[in-house]
């Protein structure tokens, strides 16, 4: 039986001569992986709704073994961020990200959300790709139910002066239980931070900036916290980090 299905294309790899595989992260079924035949036929229908990261309506048949997709109405091709090499690399990070959280059979749309919303983020010159890159990893953690607690002291439950951020238990100090410890000193506008992307809808997520300082207590905190929780390289922003420090 054919049915729709609203997704976004993960990844795509060559089979035999003409085939691909794609996986698709679709709000119906999570994360599934299509068979698209002749979709590396120059002429073929399928070929431009392979590519990575395009996002749109896909005619989908269940086989025993894999769906097989046989047409696509694409929405998104995001094609102003393709024009942009750094951004490619964070779209293609996101998409490698979505890959290791989602399954099959599990309600993707959340996820679909914010690596839709993301990926329109990046093609915005007036959003710092580094911002989003942080917002992604964490509201990542939070719709998979790995946040850190930063809502109140893990030690007494205050909500007043939240001034460390402890990766080991992963979540904030107040200003006395935290004074011994040797962890992060943060902000009150980065905790805030913290705060506003786990509570905001991924929606309304990428409309904010923050000063130079948030940002960079936000890579020391979500990179790390990120580090402790995620146990996985991911290619894409490895190549990417290389290039930023002038290696390739
Ligand atoms: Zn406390």
């Amino acid at each position: 039986m054919q049915e729709n299905v609203t997704g976004m294309v993960l990844k795509s790899s060559p089979i035999g001569e003409y085939d691909k595989r794609i996986v698709l992260l679709t709000k119906e079924y999570g994360k599934i992986s299509a068979f698209a035949k002749g979709a590396r036929k120059q002429d073929s229908p399928l070929l431009a709704c392979s590519q990575p990261f395009t996002f749109g309506k896909f005619a989908v048949f269940r086989g025993r073994h894999s769906f097989h997709i046989n047409a696509a109405a694409v929405q998104n091709y995001f094609t102003g961020l393709r024009s942009d090499l750094d951004g490619v690399y964070y779209a293609y990070y996101f998409c490698e990200i979505a890959d290791y959280f989602a399954a099959e059979n599990i309600d993707g749309l959340e996820m679909l959300i914010l690596l839709y919303q993301s990926l329109r983020a990046l093609g915005l010159p007036s959003l710092d790709n580094h911002l989003i890159r942080y917002i992604v990893e964490l509201k990542m953690l939070a719709i998979n139910g790995e946040m850190p607690r930063v809502f109140q002291c893990v030690c007494c439950g205050s909500k007043e002066e939240l001034s460390y951020f402890s990766i080991q238990k992963q979540g904030v100090f107040c200003k006395s239980c935290g004074e011994d410890t040797k962890d992060i000193r943060i902000s009150e506008a980065a905790v805030f931070t913290l705060q506003k992307i786990i509570n905001t809808e991924c929606k309304s997520l990428f409309t904010f900036a923050v000063s130079g300082q948030v940002l960079e207590e936000l890579r020391n905190v979500i990179g790390n916290y990120w580090k402790n929780r995620v146990d996985k390289v991911f290619h894409s922003i490895g190549i990417w980090e290389e290039a930023e420090k002038g290696l390739l």
